[in-house]
């Protein structure tokens, strides 16, 4: 579903992604855990054109969004391809991103109707039953600023969700939240994991990430090394992680 290939990003004359790659099948559930600082939610932007890259190479369920020739020259497919290409990936932000001046329901309906032109009357159903699965339907006539943060990042995923996408990433998503609060955004979380969504996660939950192992490939990230192509178990990464920085951040997060 993901086919990221030495990725390589700098900002200014930093290189904050310095030859990241990284695969993804269907249904996996990866989790990037990492320090502050080390290029998480760039690489994820690099994922779906919020950001471009330097060079390197990414394809979506098998489609080249960008790649790069032989002589270093970095190509990104055609506009149109690229707006379709990105809409298989559904993104949840940290700081939920909902439109304050909508309600939870108008919030959920609007990519659907103004980016797939779909009527309001068919995709209400669908938006009342993805709030239903978060848990908010009665909330469904609410302003994001009556949410908790917790009720407010379930509407996110629930607004991701209603796009039909592919692949859900996810930035961090309780990392704004008090801890009583992630409870219940994680419980979404490993809803749509037991239903096969294909989900690549940065966070720092280290109980969420161990406990959706059974379905996950893993992958420790380290500012200056690459990901491997296929990820080590997370029991494994978990009990002999292999870099010294991985078993630092290890031992200093559990
Ligand atoms: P993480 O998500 O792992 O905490 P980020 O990807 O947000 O890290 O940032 C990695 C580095 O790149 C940081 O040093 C950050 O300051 C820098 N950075 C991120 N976005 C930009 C930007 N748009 N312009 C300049 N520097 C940036
Ligand atoms: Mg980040």
């Amino acid at each position: 579903m993901i086919v990221a290939r030495d990725i390589r990003k700098r900002f200014g004359v930093v290189e904050v992604l310095k030859g990241v790659s990284l695969e993804i099948a269907k249904g996996d559930v990866v989790a990037v855990i990492g320090p502050s600082g080390s290029g998480q939610s760039t690489f994820l932007r690099c994922l779906n054109h919020l950001e471009t890259i330097d060079s390197g190479a990414v394809a979506i369920a098998g489609e080249t969004l960008v790649s790069t020739d032989a002589a270093g020259v970095c190509r990104y497919a055609p506009d149109a391809e690229l707006r379709r290409i990105c809409r298989k990936m559904g993104m949840v932000f940290q700081q939920f991103n909902l439109f304050p001046h909508l309600t939870v329901l108008q919030n959920i309906i609007e990519a659907p109707i103004t980016v797939k032109g779909l009527a309001r009357d068919a995709i209400i159903p669908q938006a009342e039953e993805l709030l239903r699965k978060v848990g908010l339907l009665d909330k469904c006539d609410s302003y994001p600023a009556r949410l908790s943060g917790g009720q407010k990042q379930r509407v996110a995923i629930a607004r991701a969700l209603a796009m039909e996408p592919d692949i859900m990433l996810f930035d961090e998503p309780t990392s704004a939240l008090d801890p009583e609060l992630t409870g219940e955004v994680l419980r979404s979380m490993r809803q749509l994991a037991d239903e096969h969504m294909t989900m690549l996660v940065v966070t720092h939950e280290m109980a969420f990430a161990r406990e959706v192992s059974g379905y996950a490939a893993w992958c420790s990230w380290t500012r200056a090394s690459a990901l491997s192509k296929r990820a080590p178990a997370p029991a494994e990464m978990f009990s002999s992680p292999a870099h010294p920085r991985t078993q630092a951040f290890l031992e200093h997060m559990l």
